[in-house]
Order: structure tokens, then C-alpha cells, then sequence
């Protein structure tokens, strides 16, 4: 537990010291919390010393232009492994308190959509502070999103702003999601069980530590598009291959974080999908989603908020997101689970469906056939089978 509450202080004089190399800068100080225990979460997740380094150092960081009503400024490292984000004092002070419990459970549970928090740093300079955490990055910038989505479960102010939509990829909301998207995101059965087994089991953990207001952010490739998108549109990025690639975190991306439990039942994809879980529009299409929650360190917030929102709360109590923890956490499963996430009543695995398109054009006929079995009539209506490989 003393792990937990070490702060190592180094002092960075610009003229240098016995420790530390000279710089153009002004003198400045850097804190690093817990670091015996971020390293050996860092571990967990198959992340060594000097890769976690190389990542953050060797290259300039990139800025994110993703910055929310937080102020907080985003950064990711050149590589796409982290993300480094500047939180508050409280925000930092929160993290500090949850630490042992919430590693408790992610050492037992490394398969998790939770936040993967690997470091808390400080950097004093000029009598200001600037805290600083480094996470798991959700969105790899090789892969072309379409849209992107924070979801709460709430429909209480839940539409992104005009400003945000002007964005080239902005983040939209719940409403926007159930306008966009009214029927939903189509899993093979396994995913999705796996899906929501992993959201129940990281909802019941964050509502152990009281938390709420937390956000899943999913982001989706849709691969048809792409397709019919110019080549070289594909990719935001190429990665560099003159570098030695470090090694990647362990259970980083969606699908590593949720597939435990549907591959003990054998029966899931081991296809390469870039990270990203396979699913379909209503419309056949098919998508690679992006997912994980964010924004758990914003508890604190609540006080404040419930004492100004007393007016939302008069206006519908109901739709306004600041519950208490267990009510936050149902009614974000229940949306993510029944209403943007649906399992495919019937759906043989992919590849067996382009198998069977290619050998017998019988099979082909099945899904419109199917369609008329109103048991199975909310199987999205795919592309013929011939475009879809
Ligand atoms: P707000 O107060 O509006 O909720 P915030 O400043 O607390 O915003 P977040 O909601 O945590 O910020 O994130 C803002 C945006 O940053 C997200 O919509 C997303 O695009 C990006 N982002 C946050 N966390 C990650 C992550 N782990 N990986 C990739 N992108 C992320």
C-alpha cells in the first residue's frame, strides 16, 4: 500500500545538476506519483520501461484538437499507444485516492474497457502546475473513423453543439446517436454477449467507487466506405517502419478488452480487424467499433453540479445524467445493451456466410427468405453477398 502514496520529486535546474541535463527551458520541477506501482500496472499490461519511455520520448507528442468542456488539453505519443491527458488538481487527487482499489480489480480483470491509467506526473514550472495523465489510446489514427460517439445513457442535454459539428470528425452524442443510428449496432451473438458481460462487470466496479457521469466513446470504421473511398484516404497515418516497434500493450484495444469470455466458448472471429469489434448498420454494413469508457475521474464534479442543476432537476429528474451511482449505472448498461448494441438474432459466422455465397447460389437466397420469418425480421438487411467480398 506505501507504494501508493510515494511521490518522487525531481528538481530540474536549467543549468543542470549532478542528476539531471541541462536545457533552454526555465528551471522546473517533475513529480511522479506512485511509481513503483505504475510500473507494476504497467507490467500487467505487458508494457516495459524503456518501451513506455521510447513511446513518450523519443518523439514529439502530438496534440489532439479533442479538447472537452474540461479544458483538459489531449495529447497522443507518436507511436499511437498513449494518450496524455492534463487533468485538475482534484481530477489528480481522485485517481491518487482510487489507485489501489480500482488496480485490485483490473490486476483480476485485465480484460476490461475501464480506463488503463499507466502514469501521474507533475510538471512545476513558474509557480503553476500542470497535471498530467498518461492512458490507454482508444483511437488508433491508422485507421480512418467515420463518426465517433460519447455516450452516457442520458438524453438530458445529450446533443453535440453546432461548434462541435463543424469538427472533421466531431464527437456526437446520445441524441444524435438515436437520430443517426435509431436501430442500433448489430454484434454476432458472442460479441455482443462478451460486450455486455464486460460493460456489467466495469459498470459494477465504477459504481463500487461511487463513480458516475463516465462516458463510453465509440468510434466506428465503416469498412464498406472506406472501400468506395479514393485510396490513400484510408489511413490518417502511416507507421514509421524505420523504427523498431515497441511492443504493444497487452489488452489495449476494443476487441483484446472484451473477447475473455467469448473465447472460452471457442466461438469468436479470430480474424484481423485492426482492433476493432466487427458489427453491422441496419443497413448490412459492416463496421469495426472503437470503444472503451472514459471520463471517470470527474466524480467530484458532482457536488458542484448537483448545486447548480437544481433547476435540470426540476425540469425532468428523470433524463437529467447526474444519478446516483447504481441508477448512472443501470441505465447506462441499459442503453448500451438494448438499445445501441443488439445481437443478431440469426447470423451464421461471416466467413461462412462468403463461403457459402461462393459455393451454392441457394444460400444465397436465405436471408431475404429469412426475412419473412418474423421471428428473425431484425437481421440487417445485407449487401448482396457477391459486393460484400
Ligand atoms: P468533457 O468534460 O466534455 O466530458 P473532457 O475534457 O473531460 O471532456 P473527455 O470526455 O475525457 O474529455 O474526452 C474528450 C475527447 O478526447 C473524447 O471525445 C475523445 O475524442 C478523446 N479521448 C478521450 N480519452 C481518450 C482515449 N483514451 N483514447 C482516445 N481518445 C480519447
Amino acid at each position: 500500500m506505501q507504494d501508493f502514496y510515494v511521490v518522487e520529486s525531481i528538481f530540474f535546474p536549467s543549468e543542470g545538476s549532478n542528476l539531471t541535463p541541462a536545457h533552454h527551458y526555465n528551471d522546473f520541477r517533475f513529480k511522479t506519483y506512485a511509481p513503483v506501482a505504475f510500473r507494476y500496472f504497467r507490467e500487467l499490461f505487458g508494457i516495459r520501461p524503456d518501451d513506455y519511455l521510447y513511446s513518450l520520448c523519443s518523439e514529439p507528442l502530438i496534440e489532439l484538437c479533442s479538447s472537452g468542456a474540461s479544458g483538459s488539453l489531449f495529447y497522443v505519443s507518436s507511436d499511437d499507444e498513449f494518450i496524455i491527458k492534463t487533468v485538475q488538481h482534484k481530477e489528480a487527487e481522485f485517481l491518487q485516492k482510487l489507485l489501489p482499489g480500482y488496480y485490485m480489480n483490473l490486476n483480476q480483470n485485465p480484460r476490461t474497457l475501464l480506463p488503463k491509467f499507466y502514469g501521474l506526473y507533475c510538471v512545476q514550472a513558474g509557480g503553476k502546475n500542470i497535471r498530467i495523465v498518461v492512458m490507454n489510446n482508444l483511437l488508433p489514427r491508422s485507421v480512418k473513423m467515420h463518426i465517433k460517439y460519447d455516450l452516457k445513457g442520458s438524453t438530458y442535454k445529450r446533443r453535440a453543439s453546432q461548434k462541435e459539428r463543424e469538427k472533421p470528425l466531431p464527437t456526437l452524442k446520445d441524441l444524435d446517436f438515436l437520430q443517426d443510428i435509431p436501430d442500433g449496432l448489430f454484434l454476432d451473438a458472442d460479441m455482443y454477449n462478451a460486450l455486455c458481460k464486460t460493460l456489467q462487470r466495469d459498470c459494477l466496479v465504477l459504481q463500487s467507487f461511487k463513480i458516475m457521469d463516465y462516458s463510453l466513446l465509440m468510434s466506428i470504421h465503416n469498412i464498406d466506405h472506406a472501400q468506395r473511398e479514393p485510396s490513400g484516404s484510408e489511413t490518417q497515418y502511416s507507421v514509421d517502419t524505420r523504427r523498431p516497434a515497441p511492443q504493444k500493450a497487452l489488452y489495449s484495444t476494443a476487441m483484446e478488452s472484451i473477447q475473455g469470455e467469448a473465447r472460452r466458448g471457442g466461438t469468436m472471429e479470430t480474424e484481423d480487424h485492426m482492433g476493432g469489434i466487427p458489427a453491422r448498420n441496419s443497413k448490412g454494413e459492416r463496421l469495426l467499433l472503437y470503444i472503451g469508457i472514459i471520463d471517470i475521474l470527474q466524480s467530484y464534479r458532482f457536488v458542484k453540479k448537483l448545486e447548480h442543476s437544481w433547476k435540470a432537476l426540476v425540469h425532468d429528474g428523470d433524463t437529467v445524467s447526474v444519478h446516483r451511482p447504481g441508477f448512472y449505472a443501470e441505465r447506462f448498461q441499459r442503453f448500451m445493451c438494448s438499445t445501441v448494441f443488439k445481437k443478431i438474432p440469426f447470423q451464421p459466422s461471416w466467413k461462412s456466410l462468403k463461403l457459402k455465397s461462393q459455393s451454392s447460389p441457394i444460400e444465397q437466397k436465405t436471408s431475404e427468405d429469412l426475412e419473412q420469418d418474423s421471428t428473425i425480421s431484425m437481421i440487417p438487411r445485407c449487401q448482396p453477398l457477391s459486393q460484400q467480398s
